[in-house]
């Protein structure tokens, strides 16, 4: 499992840090494209996967994703068992 921040699409609104139970979150220096401030995740380790930064991030740009259910379906694509 991993939170991933699709950097282009955020726009530093910081909603996902604020709902983050953990404190995984932090905006960064670092701006986007758009000149926007972006999340980064800090704490990795703290986190445990709840995926309320994903369901309030209003603008879909921070995924939980589980790593482990990619690989088996990158593995199905390939008709692997
Ligand atoms: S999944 Fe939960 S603990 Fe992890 S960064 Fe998101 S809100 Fe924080
Ligand atoms: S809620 Fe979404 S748009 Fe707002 S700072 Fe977090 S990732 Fe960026």
């Amino acid at each position: 499992m991993a939170v991933y921040v699709e950097e282009r699409l955020c726009k530093g609104c910081a909603l996902c840090v604020h709902f983050c139970p953990k404190d995984v979150l932090n905006l960064s220096e670092k701006r986007n494209e758009k000149g926007y401030n972006i999340v980064e995740v800090g704490y990795p380790e703290k986190c445990t996967y709840c995926e309320l930064c994903e369901m309030n991030c209003p603008d879909f740009a921070l995924f939980v994703i589980d790593e482990r259910a990619e690989r088996k379906t990158a593995k199905r694509a390939k008709g692997a068992k």
